[in-house]
């Protein structure tokens, strides 16, 4: 058997390529024979999966195995041995790296880049992936020493030599505990050979079991839904857990993992960035004495690296976290659970990788052997085609746990009634009522701020933001002018800077109907939540308390309300505008729409009593509101399948984007026009545009997109695979940013 004499390593590059390296020389090697008994030992320790340290022109670079190989496309000879081999075992168990060649391979983006948007910024630079403790001991020479009461001289160091001979072994903390200021003492005793210091791989105390929570008695869909998935623990199989908030499908997560964890296997969940709150984390905690750990975007590099090392030495068997945390270690993966699936916050569409967590969830599942388990009261259009074409099985929890109907939604025609600050007559009144019945109002506009404009009655100055295509928004309360798309932020001007007339706020934020709210109903305790409001995350939690422990009785607040916290006593929810996602050029936006109508209006009536829901819009016609009032999701999501087909829009067709953004206005246009001349089209693929964004100018940076699409997914990237390599070398390229997005989410 030849040994590998090759690895095949990725460095965080731009470049589509590995790079080969030899085996590491062994360091004490004097002759051939010595060297090549070296090589073998330390062929034989390094696998696929751990990283090395190569040289690279003058750098040297923390790089990723990728393979082993007999030989190269290069002549050896010409080849560079690795220095040094960072890890005992793979980084990357083979199932992750496999996960990660198949994403750097479909997202169409270099390898090295990929495997390094998956590692915590700590590792990708070489920090050991175990912690690790230091161990302070005795050498035999200083035992003796210590009985001779040497060293004579030094009290410091003859203290620490006693201390030490009374124990087997220190840790550093211990040391600094007992004896401050040690270290000098120590190194003085380390010289002469009488104390060794070791690093040693930490043993993670067991977590503190608060787990006290009783499991309630399942209703017999949740059973059904349990019993579906744990029969197919050890392999792959794809479900659809489709119920809406407060259907128990939480509680159908926690039976699962309780499976898994029994199985002596380990679960990964994936939640949305806003999904990941307190409470969530909180009932694993309660139900679990299992140690957790939870992976998020807030977190220093120090508590991620502490988070994912706690994954990979399989101390944490329950993995919790946002997108990236689809590419966490999890050693012996029994089950995925992807919590609101069709949230936009699991598609990464910013930077050089972008990639949607929850598809890559799907083939790690795959990759894997276990099942997954994607969750949601409004499923994506591409996940319920899943399931029409047989890809996907699905379990759906039809009611809310305590409580039996669904609630009413009714339209509000903005055109036939008198509306004041942005709300109807009709709604004032059901305010009032569910009030007067001791209910709770929830008041829904996806806009905060004061008003989306600053108005000049006299010329027409429309407080435009300087680096966007954009209106700066009027922020009352702190007087501020913000621009909600690059964070342009200045004083609120009293006359309009353009011809000195006055000015006045025009259109409704969450702050005026705050402020609007509080006259019509004085003395009615109110919330606002929104992201002006909630800072930090401790915010978010003292306006929820004070919802619910019924102190205040209104809430108003942006998509922030509908996610988290249980208010039993909502009855009531007004939508203020629906008509923002009606008529938009992205194809996608009707979906959108639907699913926050549906996630806002299951804020209604959790408890004992019958929601009601009234949506203000000026388009009580429009066929989307009608297909939704009158069939639900559901309905709705069959008729927008159909008109997707019609229009071979994703799920039957698929798409990807060139992306483009430069400081000059032509730029961004001219790259994808080159681009377009040099694609060489086969008959089923087809571009769309260049066209600048919707929104062309954002931060002060023009943007432009082209589009390609084919109705067949391998016709699609056979095609880009040829073109990219094509595109990427054109001197146009060179003014611009770009970035390859396969299944885009948002188009403009
Ligand atoms: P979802 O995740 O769909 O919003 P949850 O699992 O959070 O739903 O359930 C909503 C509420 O009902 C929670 O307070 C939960 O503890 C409770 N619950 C869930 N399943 C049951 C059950 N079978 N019996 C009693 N209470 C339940
Ligand atoms: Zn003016
Ligand atoms: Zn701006």
């Amino acid at each position: 058997m030849t040994l590998p004499r090759v690895y095949r390593v990725a460095l965080d590059m731009p470049l589509r390529r590995l790079f080969d390296y030899l085996t590491p020389v062994a360091a004490d090697a004097n002759s051939p024979a010595e060297a090549a008994r070296g090589e073998d030992a330390a062929a034989q320790a390094i696998e696929p999966g751990m990283r090395v340290l190569v040289p690279f022109g003058r750098q040297r670079l923390v790089g990723l195995v990728v393979a082993a190989a007999a030989s190269s496309d290069l002549p050896l000879e010409r080849l560079k041995p690795i220095l040094a081999v960072l890890d005992e075992r793979p980084l990357i168990d083979a199932g992750a790296l496999a996960l990660l060649e198949w994403a750097a391979d479909y997202y169409l983006h270099p390898i090295g880049e990929v495997l390094a948007a998956a590692l915590p910024k700590s590792l990708r630079l070489g920090a050991s992936a175990v912690d690790t403790l230091e161990q302070w001991g005795l050498t035999p020479e200083g035992r003796e020493a210590q009985a001779r009461g040497e060293p004579r001289r030094a009290p410091k160091q003859r203290q620490l030599l006693a201390y030490l001979a009374a124990r087997d072994t220190v840790t550093a903390d211990e040391l600094t505990a007992d004896i401050p200021n040690w270290g000098d003492a120590a190194r003085a005793l380390k010289a002469r050979g009488w104390v060794t210091a070791a690093k040693i791989p930490s043993i993670e105390p067991p977590a503190p079991t608060g787990a006290t929570g009783e499991a309630p008695e399942l209703a017999p869909e949740q059973r059904t839904a349990v019993q579906a998935v744990s029969e197919e623990i050890g392999k792959f199989g794809a479900f659809v857990l489709h119920g809406v908030t407060g259907s128990g499908k939480t509680e159908v997560y926690l039976r699962l993992v309780e499976q898994v964890l029994r199985q002596g296997r380990s679960a990964l969940v994936l939640v949305p960035e806003i999904g990941l709150t307190p409470q969530l984390v909180g009932r694993f905690r309660e139900r679990f004495a299992d140690p957790l750990c939870v992976l998020h975007s807030a977190l220093t590099d120090h508590e991620r690296l502490q988070a994912w090392r706690s994954a990979y030495s399989g101390h944490a068997r329950i993995v919790i976290g946002t997108r990236s945390a689809v590419f966490a270690p999890v050693p012996n993966l029994g089950l995925i659970i992807v919590d609101e699936e069709h949230d936009a916050s699991f598609k990464q569409h910013e930077g050089g990788f972008r990639y949607s967590a929850r598809d890559l969830a799907v083939v790690r599942a795959q990759r894997s052997n276990v099942p997954i388990l994607l969750g949601s009261a409004t499923p994506a259009l591409e996940t319920l085609h899943n399931v029409e074409n047989g890809r996907y099985t699905r379990l759906t929890l039809p009611r809310r746990v305590e409580q039996a109907a669904a609630p009413r939604i009714a339209l509000i025609d903005l055109r036939n009634h008198a509306v004041q600050a942005g709300i109807s007559t009709p709604a004032v009144q059901a305010m009032q009522r569910h009030l007067g019945e001791e209910g709770q109002v929830l008041v829904f506009l996806n806009r905060r701020g004061y008003a989306p404009t600053l108005l000049c009655t006299a010329c027409g100055w429309i407080s435009p933001c300087r680096d966007c295509d954009a209106r700066m928004t009027v922020h009352l309360s702190a007087n501020r002018l913000r621009c909600h798309h690059c964070g342009a932020d200045e004083p609120l001007p009293v006359r309009c800077p353009q011809c000195g007339f006055a000015v006045k706020p025009v259109g409704q934020g969450t702050e005026r109907i705050e402020e609007a709210l509080e006259k019509m109903f004085p003395g009615v305790a109110l919330v606002r939540l929104d992201r002006d409001v909630v800072r930090r995350r401790g915010d978010m939690e003292s306006a929820m308390k004070r919802m619910s422990s019924g102190e205040a009785r209104i809430l108003v607040g942006t998509q922030m309300v509908t996610k988290g916290h249980d208010f039993p006593n909502v009855t009531l929810v007004v939508v203020l505008n629906a008509d923002q996602g009606l008529f938009s050029s992205d194809f996608r936006s009707p979906e959108r729409l639907a699913q926050t109508l549906v996630q806002v209006a299951g804020r209604a009536g959790r408890g004992t009593r019958a929601g009601e829901v009234l949506v203000q819009t000026e388009f009580p016609g429009h066929p989307l509101l009608l297909s939704l009032l009158a069939e639900g999701y559901d309905g709705f999501a069959r008729t927008a399948l159909l008109e997707r087909q019609q229009a071979s829009w994703p799920p039957f067709s698929r798409l990807a984007a060139v992306r483009t953004s430069a400081k000059a206005a032509d730029a961004a246009l001219g790259f994808l026009t080159d681009a377009r001349k040099l694609a060489r089209l086969p008959r089923n693929v087809k571009l769309l545009g260049p066209v600048p964004a919707a929104m062309s100018k954002r931060a002060g940076r023009y943007h432009a997109q082209l589009l390609i699409e084919s109705p067949e997914r391998t016709a699609l990237h056979r095609f880009l695979d040829g073109w990219l390599p094509l595109i990427e070398p054109l001197p146009s390229a060179r003014r611009v940013r770009w970035a390859l997005d396969v299944d885009p989410i948002e188009l403009f």
